[in-house]
């Protein structure tokens, strides 16, 4: 039978388990104590937190034989995110606000099922609610329409994660982080090679989102190539400070062109629902007022654009201080899965820094990561890292 949706999901077993149970209680109608209206998924980022409840939403829709079948309409659906019923919110602001919490999830929520059995809402990243927001959602949580499921997702039940009194309410799932093996699994199971897989689970830190990236797109390869060969490049003059430069010019395209198509989205249906375009009288009046909310929605999308470029950035810089891990760990005769299996002879070269230096290697890469947040330019702390770099591994 194993191969339901959420074997097929690459959801580890215990976990299925729980969520097959619950499915199987719902589908038979029993709502006690196998199954529950509100639930809260936690695990580490990249632990596939978001996608096991994804698959528990399709096991609840699922009009397959098996309860998750997998194959039925339903089951693609949910898993190609075009339900009907079901709403998957994903925050793009740092801070979920009382207004977006009421429009995106609130709302959504309290509508009747119309093609499936249940209204499911999946709200990722629910550590970023605001206070006010988090008691906006208590009510809905608390009492649930009856054919409504809340799936709330974050990466732990501390009181900074997740306000108590929405935990108390939810039924929790720890969904731990995978192993580099069940991760390679999981994208083996997409059609990716063994090789790429493996190389792939191991260099992304155990992410599967950030591993099927790594495995499948060009433009994350080849980004993750150039930070690495920062490390080499360290030791040939000006040459480091050059490719830094051209880092972040990268970075920048990347982040901007991946939010253009919907930034124009936004604006135009912003413009709509003004009216914008409207002629007669008092539509000179109503066009000031306008254009003053689509310099909001710009203002937000800039920050939006700030914040992505540091995404990327940073994710890059992770990928640099797993290098030096790797080679201090060779230089220190240490026995781990290296980080970068495909980097190992850059690795056994950097062992020439000495086990000091690659300490102070790591710390030049920690120093610049945590500068991005405190809105140090990108520029100015990735020439400062390349400086502290040079000097640990004695380059004059
Ligand atoms: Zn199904």
């Amino acid at each position: 039978m194993n191969a339901d949706i959420f074997a097929h999901m690459g959801i580890s077993a215990r976990v299925a388990e729980e969520l097959r149970t619950a499915a199987h209680a719902a589908r038979m109608g029993h709502t006690g104590s196998a199954m529950t209206h509100a639930w809260l998924f936690t695990g580490p980022p990249g632990s596939g937190r978001s996608v096991a409840a994804v698959a528990f939403a399709a096991a609840l829709e699922c009009t397959g034989e098996i309860v998750g079948c997998g194959v039925c309409e339903h089951c693609q659906k949910v898993q190609k995110n075009a339900h009907t019923d079901v709403v998957h919110v994903i925050p793009r602001e740092l801070s979920i606000s009382v207004e977006s919490m009421r429009d995106d999830v609130v709302g959504p929520a309290a509508r009747m099922p119309t093609v499936g059995r249940w209204r499911i809402v999946i709200l990722d990243d629910a550590d970023r609610l605001t206070e006010s927001a988090a008691n906006a959602l208590l009510k809905t949580v608390e009492e649930p329409p009856a054919h409504t499921v809340i799936m709330l997702c974050a990466p732990s039940t501390d009181p900074q994660d997740i306000i108590p009194t929405l935990l108390s309410r939810s039924r929790h799932v720890y969904v731990p982080q995978p192993s580099i093996e069940e991760v390679a699994e999981i994208l083996m199971r997409g059609g990716i090679d063994q090789d790429v897989a493996r190389l792939a689970a191991a260099a992304s830190g155990h992410h599967i989102g950030r591993a099927r990236h790594l495995a499948t797109d060009k433009a994350t390869q080849e980004r993750r190539s150039a930070i690495l060969n920062l490390a080499e490049l360290i030791f040939h003059g000006d040459q480091a400070f050059q490719a830094v430069s051209d880092l972040i010019k990268n970075a920048k395209t990347y982040a901007i062109e991946g939010l253009a198509a919907e930034n124009e989205r936004e604006i135009e249906k912003l413009r709509m629902s003004l009216g914008m375009g409207a002629r007669g009288k008092g539509a000179q009046k109503a066009l000031e007022g306008s254009a003053s909310q689509i310099k909001e929605l710009e203002k937000l999308q800039k920050k939006r654009e700030t914040r992505a470029i540091r995404d990327v950035l940073d994710m890059q810089l992770v990928d640099l201080m797993g290098l030096y891990r790797d080679a201090l760990m060779l230089s220190t005769g240490v026995n781990l899965h290296p980080i970068h299996p495909d980097m190992q002879g850059l690795a056994h070269d950097l062992v020439k820094v000495g086990p000091e230096g690659l300490l102070a290697c790591i710390d030049a890469v920690q120093l610049c990561r945590a500068a991005f947040p405190q809105n140090v330019r990108p520029e100015a702390a990735m020439d400062a890292m390349v400086g502290r770099i040079r000097i640990a591994c004695k380059v004059r």
